[in-house]
This record gives C-alpha cells, structure tokens and sequence, in this order.
C-alpha cells in the first residue's frame, strides 16, 4: 500500500523500533525507503577553524547515528537511501517527505530527551501535526 517510506532515526529506543519496523515494512510491501537523521544547527557565533571542527564532528555523529539506523533496519528489496541534514529536526523531516513524496512517514513517540512522562515528543508532535501524508509513530 505505502510504496515510498520516510523513516525519521535519532538512535533512540523507539527510533531503534521504529527501523525494525521501517525494514518489515518496506521488505513485506516491497517499498522504498528513506532514511532523514538531522542534526541541529550551529552556532552562527563560532569562527573559523572552530565551525569546520564543529561541522564535521556533528557529520560523524550522524553517520553513525545512520548506520545504527541501517544495521537495524536490514536489506530491503528495493532502493535504500538515506539524508544527513542540518536543522531543526521536524523540519528537516518534513521538508525531506514534501520534496521526496513520501508516502509515510515512520517516527519514534518519544526520543533522546529526557522527559519522559510526555506522551509525545516535541518533534513527533510537530511532525503529526504539519505532515501532508499519514504519520506512524512507534513505541
Ligand atoms: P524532545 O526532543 O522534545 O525533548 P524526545 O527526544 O523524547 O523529546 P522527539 O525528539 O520528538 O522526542 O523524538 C521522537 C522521534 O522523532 C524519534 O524517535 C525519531 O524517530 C524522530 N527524531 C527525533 N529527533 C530526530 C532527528 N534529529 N533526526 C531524525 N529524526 C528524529
Ligand atoms: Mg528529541
């Protein structure tokens, strides 16, 4: 049914369940996947050389922030890709599932924060409210 998923990974628990979850989905209906970790901005203060360091060091976390991602969700039969971007999260996933047309967006409830009686975290709560495509948030 859905043929183009978006799947939104912070290496939290249930960003980890939502990538087991992502995999079946894309191998039980054959679909495409995608997979968005952003990071978030930086400072506009930092000077050169410190903005290169920063830069990178923030690039390395989220490659494997990435890779946990895609240990976890497997091989699927069809395409596989993957974005690194800078910005507020709910953003940058919202912005990835417009200009891609994904047809879903697969997300955790909750993620790294640390308040956990929340239902929802603040960046599943923005991206079910603003996405133009049916949202499944996994606990
Ligand atoms: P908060 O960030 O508001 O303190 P939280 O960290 O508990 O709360 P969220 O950040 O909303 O909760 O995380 C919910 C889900 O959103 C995660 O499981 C993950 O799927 C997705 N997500 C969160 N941050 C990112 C990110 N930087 N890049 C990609 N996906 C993310
Ligand atoms: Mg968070």
């Amino acid at each position: 049914m859905f043929k183009n998923l978006l799947l939104a990974f912070d290496g939290s628990e249930h960003a980890l369940k939502a990538a087991r979850l992502a995999g079946e989905m894309a191998r039980s209906s054959d679909a495409e996947l995608r997979i968005v970790v952003a990071y978030d901005p930086l400072p506009a203060y930092l000077g050169e050389p410190d903005f290169q360091h920063v830069v990178s060091a923030r690039l390395r976390h989220a490659e494997a922030v990435l890779q946990k991602a895609l240990e976890h969700v497997g091989k699927i039969p069809k395409e596989l890709k993957t974005e690194i971007l800078e910005g507020p999260p709910a953003e940058a996933i919202l912005a990835v599932a417009e200009t891609r047309g994904n047809d879903l967006i697969i997300i955790g409830t909750r993620g790294l924060g640390r308040l956990s009686g929340l239902l929802l975290g603040s960046v599943s709560q923005k991206v079910v409210a603003h996405a133009q495509c049916p949202v499944l948030l996994v606990r």
